[in-house]
């Protein structure tokens, strides 16, 4: 079922569009405990404000950057749980539309610093003891294409699916699932830089959906969920496209 009962998760990323619609849809889904990490503990904070107070009593949360190997939130939901179940390696960044002649090394280091390291192995290793879990990973439909100006962001997303099948593969027969997510374009903060020079940004990416439009970050949180609970218990290297048909393949 898509219930998360007794389940402990984790959300990377949590404080904003993707990220926080999946927290949300897992504190539906009865979720025992879940750690939200994002960078700033401010960010956190305004998450909490919005939680109910039983909400809140399921809750932790950590400020830590993804990118760098210092911050060990696999552990941290360990310690206030003993356990692991769920985690879902969705932070990321996007970047102002560039083209390659144009893009700059230090942008082009930090966007797969962030979007394709992400805190898997951590992860992994906390949920190998019980030979059982569950990882949801973000990706992006364009993962699955080239994409004009946003070279960086493509080649990270097509880096973190390469990642999700590998980890699928060597993680599946210790029990841990791993699968992807990959959304098309959808109304979060990142997408703010992407509206282009005409300032048409965005309706040339609901144009190139079948649906005609944008999507919203609880269409992916749903999926994710899917993915994360039992109900997905036969996926394991999947790559879940929510991407209104923009896609065609
Ligand atoms: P968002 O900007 O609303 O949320 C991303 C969150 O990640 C933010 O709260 C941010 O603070 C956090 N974050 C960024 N870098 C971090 C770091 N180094 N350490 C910890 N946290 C960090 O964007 P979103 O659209 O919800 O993005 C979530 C995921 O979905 C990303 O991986 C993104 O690439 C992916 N995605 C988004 C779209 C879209 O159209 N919005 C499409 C495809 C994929």
């Amino acid at each position: 079922s898509f219930s998360l009962n007794d389940k402990v998760g984790l959300i990377t990323g949590a404080a904003s569009g993707i990220g926080l619609a999946t927290a949300k849809v897992f504190l539906d889904a009865n979720i025992k405990g879940l750690l939200l990490v994002d960078q700033t503990q401010e960010a956190l904070d305004c998450v909490f404000q919005q939680l109910t107070s039983d909400e809140i009593s399921r809750c932790d949360c950590l400020a830590a950057d993804v990118s760098s190997g210092n911050s060990n939130y696999a552990e941290q939901a360990i310690k206030k749980w003993g356990h692991l179940d769920i985690a879902v390696l969705n932070a990321g960044i996007g970047s102002e539309l560039k083209s390659i002649l144009e893009t700059d090394v230090k942008t082009w280091d930090r966007i797969m610093e962030v979007n394709a390291r992400g805190g898997l192995q951590q992860c992994a290793r906390v949920m190998v003891k019980r030979n059982s879990g569950s990882i949801v990973i973000t990706a992006s439909q364009l993962g699955l294409q080239g994409s004009p100006l946003l070279s960086a962001y493509s080649a990270s997303k097509w880096a973190v699916r390469g990642l999700a099948l590998t980890a699928a593969e060597e993680l599946t027969p210790l029990g841990i699932r791993v699968n992807s997510v990959c959304p098309g374009p959808i109304v979060t903060p990142l997408i703010n830089d992407m509206k282009g020079e005409d300032g048409n940004g965005w309706q040339r990416m609901a144009d190139a959906t079948l649906m005609k439009r944008l999507g919203q970050p609880n269409e992916i949180a749903n999926a994710i969920l899917y993915l994360a609970s039992d109900a997905a218990s036969f996926c394991s290297g999947t790559t879940l496209k929510v991407d209104g048909g923009y896609a065609k393949f």
